[in-house]
């Protein structure tokens, strides 16, 4: 059976990706999908050959026929976006209500679906990876993110593999949701900081919304031992296991400078990180 596990922190520099790298190393039969789409670097370790780039169409943009116009001012006014002047629609300002269309008295609008960004199916040393890019400036990154979970589902099932990776999106918000649904396991890293413990508080209120059974990873356990203390505390008194505690180590920058995960790149936090892959992966099978 198809198991899924989203890897999610409260903001991006966490070592989110690190450790879902090095899940990539570690685990066996397995497709990757990198969901942090505003920020999507697991393409920078992982050093993906592209196989299939497709289009990602998203928000609806208006646009105006210039032949029809009869320049009478009336989608300027009903505008609140502010998108139209001297009759064109400024596509990054156009937010895809369709007023315009609605009032135009000589139907010279119309709602054009917009390129918004590009998904990928890769090929990898560690196996296949879906990825995206959403263009500066879109903001539909939920449904990319949907997206992107639906190629590796896909992908997975066309190769017979049986476990997804999912690097997910940080923080709470829309994004992060379409990451985390219907995921088997979301394992949340954490630094032992305030914002940490308050943004891991947040992300455990998502995942228990949703039900989705969760495990914490708290790196650089020992820039701050009281806060990991608490953070442990916390995770007893919510029933979350602690899948294992990764010291602050400069071989992390090391082996991303070299493109490697910090299981290829070796030393000894990366035994540590193959003992958190340990805990994740029997707590999933
Ligand atoms: S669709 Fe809405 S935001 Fe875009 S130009 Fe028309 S009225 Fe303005
Ligand atoms: S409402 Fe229609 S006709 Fe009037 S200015 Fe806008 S596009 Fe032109």
């Amino acid at each position: 059976m198809m198991k899924q596990i989203t890897v999610l922190s409260g903001k991006g520099g966490t070592g989110k990706t690190s450790l879902v790298s090095a899940f990539a190393s570690l685990a066996k039969n397995k497709v990757l999908a990198d969901c942090d789409v505003d920020a999507a670097d697991l393409h920078l370790i992982l050093k993906p050959e592209i196989i299939e780039e497709n289009d990602f169409r998203a928000l609806k943009t208006a646009s105006i026929d210039g032949e029809k116009c009869t320049r009478c001012g009336e989608c300027v006014k009903y505008c609140v976006f502010d998108a139209i002047s001297d009759y064109l629609v400024n596509p990054l300002a156009c937010e895809g209500c369709a007023v315009c269309e609605l009032v135009c008295p000589v139907d010279a609008v119309s709602m054009n679906e917009k390129n918004a960004g590009k998904t990928f199916i890769s090929n990898t040393r560690c196996g296949p990876l879906v990825h995206a890019i959403l263009y500066a400036g879109e903001e539909a990154s939920g449904k990319l993110v949907a997206l992107v979970r639906k190629k590796a589902k896909d992908v997975a099932q066309d190769k017979g593999l049986d476990l997804i990776i999912i690097d997910g999106s940080p923080g709470i918000g829309c994004p992060v949701i379409a990451s985390l649904s219907g995921a088997d396991l979301a394992l949340i890293v954490t630094e032992p900081t305030i914002s940490g413990l308050h943004d891991l508080e947040r992300i455990v209120g998502v995942t228990e919304f949703f039900k989705i059974k969760s495990m914490v990873c708290i790196n650089k356990y020992n820039i701050n031992r009281e806060k990991t203390i608490e953070i442990k505390k916390y995770c007893l008194r919510n029933n979350i296991p602690v899948a294992g505690e990764i010291p602050y180590s400069g071989d992390f920058t090391k082996a991303m400078v070299q493109a490697k995960s910090i299981v290829e790149y070796g030393g000894d936090v990366s035994q540590i990180v193959k003992g958190v892959w340990d805990e994740v992966n029997n707590s999933i099978r």
